[in-house]
This record gives structure tokens, sequence and C-alpha cells, in this order.
């Protein structure tokens, strides 16, 4: 693993509680990593006197190696995230990286499932992207978990990918819809149940809470076997 020295080049609040931070890579001036990987903080934490080690994942394509972008929540008095939501443009940070066996596989036969809660779609941003541009006409499907209508970001942007590729289908789903919501609602695991009636021909990629990747991981096992493979990012 390599350290890096970077300055915050942008930083943009996508909801109420999560913010996209943009780095630029200044020593080394470029990183070389894999769709799904991630990069690691050590940030202060209070009233203990060594830092602690907080890992984010890249939400950007590897083709982009001058940038990175990260996508996370604000967890209240949590010493990572405290740090990175503290941090300012034009501010420099450093981190190390790249690190993780989560990444997207070159494996250009299977079908991809990709199953996101939360701020879970970080890698799974960065490996659609990648995958979309590497084979644009496999059939990629996300599956996209936020609570309610205040925690919609990217939507936009997904729509206009799924847009421009006919094999791409992604569905956001809320736990916890408002009223007047026209989309999907439940969790992730019943969509997989619903709507995944194959698994012979299929990889899965899952990240975000324990409970989340237990009950997929379940979900897709009673229809068969499949390549899974996940990123926990906490415990529920
Ligand atoms: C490989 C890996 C990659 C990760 N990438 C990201 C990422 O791209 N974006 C991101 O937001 N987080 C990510 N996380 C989680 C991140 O590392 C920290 O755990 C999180 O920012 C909380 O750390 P903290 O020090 O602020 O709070 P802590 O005091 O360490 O955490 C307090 C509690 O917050 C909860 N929590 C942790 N992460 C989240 C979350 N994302 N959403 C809601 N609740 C959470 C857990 O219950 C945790 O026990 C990743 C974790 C791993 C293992």
């Amino acid at each position: 693993m390599n350290t890096y020295t970077a300055e915050v080049s942008c930083i943009q609040d996508l909801t109420h509680d999560v913010r996209a931070i943009e780095l630029r890579l200044l020593d080394p001036p470029t990183i070389a990593f894999q769709a799904g990987q991630f990069i690691s903080f050590e940030v202060p934490k209070e009233g203990q006197s060594r830092p602690v080690t907080r890992p984010y994942s890249i939400a950007s394509p590897p083709e982009r190696r001058e940038h990175i972008l990260l996508v996370l929540n604000l967890v209240q008095g949590g010493p990572g995230s405290s740090y990175l939501f503290r941090l300012r443009e034009g501010e420099r940070t450093s981190f190390k990286g790249p690190a993780g066996a989560f990444y997207l596989r070159d494996d250009g036969t299977k079908d991809l499932l990709f199953v996101a809660t939360g701020t879970g779609i970080a890698p799974i941003r960065s490996m659609i992207l990648a995958q979309l541009q590497r084979a644009p006409d496999r059939p990629v499907t996300l599956f996209w978990g936020l609570r309610s209508q205040r925690d919609l970001y990217w939507q936009d942007e997904l729509g206009a990918l799924a847009a421009a590729h006919p094999r791409f289908t992604v569905v956001t789903t809320l736990s916890r819809p408002e009223p007047g919501w026209q989309g999907a609602s439940g969790r992730v695991t019943a969509l997989v149940e619903e709507r995944i009636t194959s698994v012979s021909n299929l990889a899965a990629y899952l990240c975000g809470g324990s409970g989340m990747i237990k009950d997929v991981m379940a979900t897709l096992r009673a229809k068969g076997l499949c390549p899974i493979y996940r990123e926990k990012y906490y415990d529920e």
C-alpha cells in the first residue's frame, strides 16, 4: 500500500447527511486501483492517543487516475466521518491505499447484479461505470436501498446511464417512503427475491450493512450457486 497526499478539490452535499468529496492527487499525482477498492485514513479519536484507521471506498472509476471521489455518511460523533466532514476545499489530506478484495472481476460472460444500501453505492458506482465501459452489452442490474425521499441522490445520473445502456437496469427502493413516492418500496432483499429469476449465469456484488448482506446472500443461495462478492461496511 502506498501513502498519498491529496487536495480536496470539490465538496458536494448530496443529502442532509451524505457528502461527496473529490480529492485531487498531489503526491504521487496519480493512483492505480481496481473498481471497488478502498483507501484508508488515519484520524484522531477523542480520548485516545493513537489515531484510528477508517476505510472509504472509491466511488469514481479507475480510468480517472488524477482524482478520486468519496461518498460518505455523517455518523454523529464518529471520528472517521467527522474528520472527513471537517475537510474544506483546498485543504490537504493523506491516505493509504488502494486495498481490498471487493473489486470487479474481469469475467465477460456473467450477468452482473449489484446490491447496495446507503453509501454502499460507493464502490458499486465505480464498478458499474467501469463495467459499462468495458462491456456495454452485458446485462447489469442495480438494486439500491435507501430510507426515504430525502435520502435520494444520483438518481439523474443513474437514469441517464440506464437510458444510454439498454441492458442496464436500476431500481432504487425506499424502505420508509413518504406519501407520493411512485417508485419501488421495501427492502432490496425483496427485489432480489422477486426479480432475480435465475442465478445460473450471475455474479453478485453486495455492499452495505451486515443485515442486508446476510439476507441477500441467503436469498441468492436459495436460488442456486453463483459467485457472491461482498463488502461489509458495519455490523447491524
Ligand atoms: C471497506 C470499507 C469501506 C467503506 N467505505 C465507506 C464509504 O465509502 N462511505 C461511507 O460512508 N462509509 C464507508 N465505510 C464505513 C466507514 O469506514 C466508517 O465505519 C464510517 O464512516 C463510520 O466511522 P466513524 O469513525 O465516523 O464512526 P464510528 O464511531 O466508527 O462508527 C459508528 C457506527 O456507525 C455505523 N456506521 C458505519 N458506517 C456507516 C455508514 N456508511 N452508514 C451508516 N452508519 C454507519 C456503524 O453502526 C458504526 O458502528 C466503509 C467501511 C469499510 C469496512
